[in-house]
């Protein structure tokens, strides 16, 4: 009995995460893990408002739930869309106020995208450049944005949950200070 009641509350936090029920709503069932999220955009006060909150952290048990891979699934189908192609998202722009980003390694061989668990950038270089941007959630403009040219970041591994470190220049360096704002509420029109 003992032993059944254990796995019974061992079950139920696996099962438990801490997406809230409108997230859960918004990332759907695992067999809709090929569509396309709708993007949360400056253009409606309410979703503005939304992408101005900090991100919470995702935990190890969120990342063993459908939800996290039916999400990640959905990022990319997003942010891959032909009729609107970006080079990294970050999970609030699709209205999941979590810390979980992708961002398309340019300095990689293949640019493959990679997903980041509760990112921070630990430092920025004081070298600095001028260099055009957009966002998915800024639809129809662009504008020049001054950023660190090397930045090194730590994040979760998102299969051992170990903490690690990378070290990014050039234009992936920009898309990871990009993408980390959105964590922060922070536009690159700010
Ligand atoms: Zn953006």
């Amino acid at each position: 009995m003992k032993k059944c009641l254990i796995s019974l509350l061992l079950l139920l936090a696996v099962a438990c995460s801490n997406f809230s029920s409108i997230e859960k709503y918004r990332i759907g069932k695992p067999g809709e893990s090929e569509m396309i999220m709708p993007l949360f955009t400056n253009q409606i006060p309410e979703e503005l408002q939304f992408l101005r909150l900090k991100a919470g952290p995702l935990s190890r048990r969120d990342m063993k739930s459908n939800l996290y891979s039916t999400l990640k699934s959905r990022m990319m189908a997003t942010v891959l869309d032909t009729a609107n192609t970006g080079v990294g998202i970050a999970a609030p722009q699709v209205g999941i106020s979590k810390q979980l980003i992708a961002v398309q390694r340019f300095d990689k061989e293949g640019e493959p995208f990679e997903f980041y668990v509760n990112p921070i950038i630990e430092n920025y270089s004081q070298e600095t450049q001028w260099g055009w941007e957009g966002c998915l959630s800024v639809p129809g403009e662009r504008d020049t944005v001054l950023r660190s040219t090397q930045v090194v970041i730590t994040y979760r591994d998102q299969d051992t949950w170990e903490m690690a470190r990378d070290t990014v220049s050039g234009f992936t360096a920009v898309i990871f200070q990009h993408e980390i704002d959105h964590l922060n509420g922070k536009l690159y029109i700010d």
